[in-house]
């Protein structure tokens, strides 16, 4: 009966590795596997406290951290896609809008807002990755424009806060014209001398790269996300070379001189108000 006895001593699952504890009360770590309690994770801007590992949050989070007691006046709030193409991948484009809505409780892959930021004015777009991969559609780049147009009206500075894999293939060149849309109303917003403060999140990557992310008066990044426009394996077989270690992460972004900084997401709003106190 000898399966009834444990017959070796000593087997040990360090509390970390132990899995029993029901879903909801705990987080763990995709990046050090180490366990923190879901309220602690919440208090540390849902950052690991080991490893500081950034994990991806939404505009709720974004705008929670950054906004005075979270009060603020969301813009377009209800601007959802057309169907400009009649596009129909392995689901029609609408039918695959509706789906998403219903899933992320989200209209479309931005969110925009006015309101105090440690007592300072504000306008905020933050992007979510969670509507069809963050991807920039016509109502991004119109919420973002609109918003620009806030902030040029009413002498706000304007924060952009970046997550998405590019434009929506969806609504192609009408994704692209976004690009120059966007473009076009932040050279408004420089000859206008209001501050613009692009923060680039894990991960901005493609057409978003390409144009209101790389714009700000600051070009400021969270830890270890990953910046590009194209992905590593195209420019690999483009280039026919291997790439160098850390390629496309905000370090190796920041020390080839396309960021001003990085900022702990702790750290962002008191950041991010000292700098534009200065710029005042
Ligand atoms: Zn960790």
């Amino acid at each position: 009966m000898s399966w009834f006895i444990r017959k070796e001593k000593g087997i040990n699952t360090p509390t970390e590795m132990k899995r029993e504890a029901p879903d909801g009360l705990w987080y763990q770590c995709p990046s050090c596997k180490k366990i923190t309690a879901t309220r602690e994770h919440k208090l540390n801007a849902y950052t690991c406290p080991h490893c500081n590992y950034h994990e991806k949050v939404g505009s709720d989070v974004y705008f929670e951290l950054l906004f005075d007691q979270n009060k603020f006046t969301e813009l377009d709030a209800d601007l959802t896609s057309g169907d400009p193409l009649n596009f129909v991948d392995t689901k029609a484009y609408p039918d695959r809008i509706r789906a998403t809505q219903l899933k992320t409780g989200l209209k479309d892959a931005v969110r925009t807002g006015h309101g105090k930021m440690n007592d300072v004015k504000i306008v905020i777009a933050c992007m979510d990755f969670n509507f069809i991969g963050g991807s920039m559609g016509s109502v991004v780049g119109e919420k973002i424009a609109r918003a620009i147009n806030y902030s040029l009206k009413h002498k706000q500075p304007f924060l952009m806060i970046s997550k998405s894999g590019g434009a929506r293939m969806m609504e192609a060149g009408f994704s692209l014209m976004q690009m120059a849309k966007t473009s076009a109303r932040l050279a408004l917003l420089s000859e206008a001398g209001i501050p613009y403060i692009s923060l680039l999140t894990d991960p901005t990557t493609g057409g978003v790269t390409a144009s209101y992310a790389m714009l700000g008066d600051f070009n400021i990044s969270e830890p270890e996300a990953l910046i590009g426009f194209a992905g590593p394996r195209v420019i690999r077989e483009t280039i026919g070379k291997d790439l160098p270690k850390g390629f496309q992460s905000a370090e190796f972004v920041l020390e080839h001189g396309f960021l001003d900084f990085i900022v702990d997401r702790k750290d962002l709003k008191d950041k991010l108000s000292s700098l534009l106190t200065m710029l005042k």
